[in-house]
């Protein structure tokens, strides 16, 4: 039986908007000065993760996915579901949406839209995100993208660092400049960006833009979700509950001490945003520290963790 936990390798994707923040907060060996995402629990073909201790040594999660289904509570599905970044905006990233499932399957043949949710680590003061827009109808949303209307349209909403925003497949979003976040989203990488603030790019071009696209998946009229963040405090371990939604369950835990034994329903994702711990399996301890990034498979079925760090957690609903 597969008793440990499955530690990953992270991939950095190097972007125009990147800067380098992921090496001064998380100490990561980035690629270059532009780097805006580290991908550190993926199964996705474009940046999967390698397997770093344990049985699975060496071979990609995705691989993992396939042939070990166990280890993951034998959940369906072709491709490992969910996907976690840490990204550092240095600059605005660019405003866009994301379709759901069903526009995915249809229009882009891959299986999943995407849902995704953000956990913002850092920014600098006054850092803003756009979260949604003002059209009241699709014909009005259409007329003020066509117009170029944007900042009558764009929703601009201030962050500070705990904050969390659950976005829905369908909301027009961008993190802006000065902000570190954690996301956790459906594993895709399907993006129509409806605005570039007319930036012009290394080439002289600007960005490629996809109105009808964009045009064709965006909610009509915005709806603020609304997220209640209960928390509670069990021995050493406080648990806050970000979103429960169709795709994932999304907590921050915050360690002090140790924790009762914990009993997942299935396997756990667990992002370290700060300090250090242990995890005991049975008689047995594996080390944590922030910039970790592992899996508690399904096949561990208790467990308890010890010392001091804040981490993010997840599970796919699927
Ligand atoms: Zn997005």
């Amino acid at each position: 039986m597969y008793k440990e936990p499955i530690f990953l390798k992270p991939e950095f994707k190097e972007r125009i908007w990147g800067g380098t923040k992921l090496k001064e907060i998380f100490n990561y060996e980035i690629p270059s000065e532009q780097t805006g995402e580290c991908w550190g629990i993926s199964g996705h073909t474009n940046g999967p993760n390698i397997i770093i201790n344990g049985p699975l040594a060496g071979r990609r999660l995705d691989d993992a996915w396939k042939e070990h289904r166990e280890l993951f509570a034998n959940e369906q599905g072709d491709e490992f579901p969910l996907l976690v970044k840490i990204l550092d905006s240095k600059k605005d990233l660019s405003v866009q949406v994301h379709p759901d499932d069903s526009y995915a399957r249809e229009v882009e043949n891959e299986n999943y839209g995407k849902t995704e949710c953000w956990y913002v680590i850092d920014c600098e003061e006054g850092s803003e995100i756009i979260f949604g827009h003002h059209a009241k109808s699709k014909d009005e949303l259409a007329a003020m993208v066509e117009n170029g209307e944007w900042d009558q349209l764009l929703r601009r909403v201030s962050v500070n660092p705990g904050d969390f925003f659950y976005v829905p497949s369908g909301t027009i979003h961008a993190i802006g400049e000065g902000i570190q976040i954690l996301e956790t989203q459906q594993s895709s990488d399907i993006t129509y960006r409806v605005y570039d603030y007319d930036r012009v790019g290394a080439d002289g071009n600007k960005r490629e833009l996809h109105l009808d696209r964009s045009l064709d998946v965006t909610s009509v009229p915005h709806k603020d979700p609304k997220l209640s963040r209960d928390s509670y405090l069990e021995a050493g371990l406080r648990f806050e509950k970000l979103v429960e939604e169709e795709y994932f369950t999304v907590h921050h835990w915050d360690l002090d001490g140790k924790s009762n034994e914990l009993y997942p329903k299935k396997y756990t994702l667990v992002s370290v945003l700060n300090g250090e711990g242990l995890v005991h399996v049975d008689t047995r301890e594996y080390k944590f520290k922030k910039g970790d990034h592992f899996i508690i498979p399904a096949t561990i079925e208790n467990f308890t963790v010890s010392g001091r760090a804040q981490m993010i957690t997840s599970h796919s609903n699927k």
